[in-house]
């Protein structure tokens, strides 16, 4: 009999594996393909390579600007692929995960095929294992929702990327929000006549509006159809370029043809094969496993961690979920999951990023001072060449309390993250103002929004250098 058994060799299950084995308890975890999950072998790794090529393909555009002349840049994708595929490998063999597993003792079982519940103690794999364990954690991850039209079987998901010999003529991409914003980028870059179908009415709906916007100006601008508030789609079926998809709004039926159509339109839980009921595990009215704070599930020996869950669907929140869920694994709950500024953000073109509120929201809950600063009146985006895109740094009146900042542009992530880390450490907006950040460099952009914040509060600055950055 284990001590803990961890489904799912995701950053969830491979960090609550590392962290219950640590604790000195027998663990053993079980995954149905490769160590690493998703986020290795289907998901940040290798987009984060495409969306790299697509920036190589992009900065290449740029180089007759500055005197430099070479030819158009031409993609060969089957080499980009070969290229992915040496990443990943090169990641994971210098990945410490799995040599910090294995000194913690934990028992690995890759390629075991999809495991389920026999009773609340026990599980049994495709592959024949049966695991008897005193508390289980589950972390088997999610996967794309599937639309149910007539024709739906003929449509892709981002993963059918990876089996394409070429980049396809022109795609079809069903949903706006962070997976498909990203498809659609990165094969707009690689020079596939790109169309994004959003249902809502506007793409990014979960992003601050101003965000929504000028990602969507920007993508219209490099040649994509975006079209938001699109209807419902009816069917798809064979045509001669590939696929054509059938859709109508308020009764008005159109039509359009692609050679490839990808649907993302949001994740559900990997549950359905494991056979929750038998341990009477419940799953909440999205389809995802319930937890209380110390990520229990309904059932008392039995835990979750990761995208299962259904909250923020990401890599830091995965490996945090891992190992709250084995420390209250071994000890008996104890430990809760922090309530942090979560940083998010994807590598479009302009990427977009985004901590804390949104301005809609910010104003349903405080008195606020917002500042917005476009890239297109800073140094550094000027001397790069840069200049899509703005930072938005939004505070409490009364706490002078950093609430959210949304960046769109060049570097958008790190910059966020930078606002993250103001956040966390509880500055001050007029702290933040205060910190003479080097010049000229994106981050910059964030001392001078708080700066602009600042003022507006009228606070007085023993420092003025942020604020003039934007006007040398
Ligand atoms: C295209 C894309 C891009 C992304 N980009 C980012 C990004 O830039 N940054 C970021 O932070 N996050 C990103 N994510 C999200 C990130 O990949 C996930 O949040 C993260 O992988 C979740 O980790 P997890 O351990 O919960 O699940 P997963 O990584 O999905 O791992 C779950 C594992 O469990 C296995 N499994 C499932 N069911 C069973 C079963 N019954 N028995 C045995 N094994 C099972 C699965 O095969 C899988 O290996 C991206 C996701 C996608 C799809």
């Amino acid at each position: 009999m284990l001590d803990v058994l961890v489904i799912g060799g995701g950053p969830a299950g491979v960090v609550a594996a590392m962290r219950a084995g640590d604790l000195g308890a027998r663990t053993a975890l079980v995954t149905e393909g490769e160590f690493g999950g998703m986020a290795a072998n289907d998901g940040p790794v290798p987009v984060r390579s495409l969306a790299h090529a697509a920036r190589l393909i992009r900065d290449a555009r740029q180089l007759a600007r500055y005197g430099i002349q070479v030819g158009e840049p031409l993609l060969d994708y089957s080499q980009l692929l070969g290229r992915v595929k040496d990443i990943v490998d090169d990641v994971r063999a210098h990945s410490t995960f799995r040599s910090q597993t294995d000194s913690a003792g934990v028992q690995i079982h890759e390629h075991a095929g999809m495991a389920r519940f026999v009773d609340p103690h026990t599980m049994v794999t495709k592959s024949g294992l049966t695991l008897q364990s005193d508390k289980i954690i589950l972390c088997p991850g999610g996967t794309s929702r599937k639309l149910s039209v007539p024709g739906a079987e003929l449509t892709a998901t981002h993963s059918d990327a990876w089996g394409l010999s070429s980049v396809p003529k022109s795609i079809v991409v069903i949903g706006g929000g962070a997976t498909g914003v990203q498809v659609a980028s990165v094969f707009n870059a690689f020079g596939a006549k790109i169309q994004l179908f959003q249902s809502g009415p506007r793409i990014l709906p979960t992003e601050d509006e101003d965000v929504s916007a000028a990602v969507a100006a920007a993508f219209r601008e490099s040649g994509m159809v975006v079209r938001e508030d699109f209807g419902s789609i009816e069917s798809f079926e064979k045509s001669p370029a590939g696929i054509r998809m059938h859709f109508s709004k308020n009764g008005e039926r159109e039509s359009l043809e692609a050679t490839l159509a990808v649907v993302a339109i949001g994740w559900v839980a990997n549950t359905s094969k494991l056979e929750l009921a038998k341990a009477g595990v419940e799953i909440n009215a999205r389809g995802f496993i319930s937890t209380d704070e110390f990520l229990t599930t309904s059932a008392a020996n039995i835990f979750a961690a990761g995208d299962v869950t259904g909250r923020l669907m990401l890599v830091p929140q995965a490996i945090q979920d891992g190992f709250v869920a084995a420390t209250n694994a071994v000890r008996s709950s104890e430990m809760k999951l922090l309530d942090q500024p979560a940083p998010i953000g994807s590598f479009t073109d302009p990427e977009y990023a985004q901590v804390g509120l949104t301005e809609i929201k910010a104003r349903e809950q405080h008195d606020i001072a917002s500042a917005r600063v476009d890239f297109k009146s800073t140094t550094r985006t000027i001397i790069d060449g840069r200049t899509t895109g703005f930072c938005k740094l939004i505070a409490d009146r009364a706490t002078r309390k950093i609430l959210g900042c949304h960046v769109v542009g060049e570097r958008a992530v790190e910059i966020a993250q930078l606002a993250a880390v103001a956040m966390a450490g509880n500055m001050r907006v007029d702290d933040l103002a205060q910190v003479p950040l080097s010049f000229p460099t994106y981050a910059g952009v964030l001392g001078r929004v708080a700066a602009m914040v600042t003022r507006q509060l009228n606070l007085d600055l023993n420092w003025q250098g942020n604020l003039a950055e934007g006007v040398r």
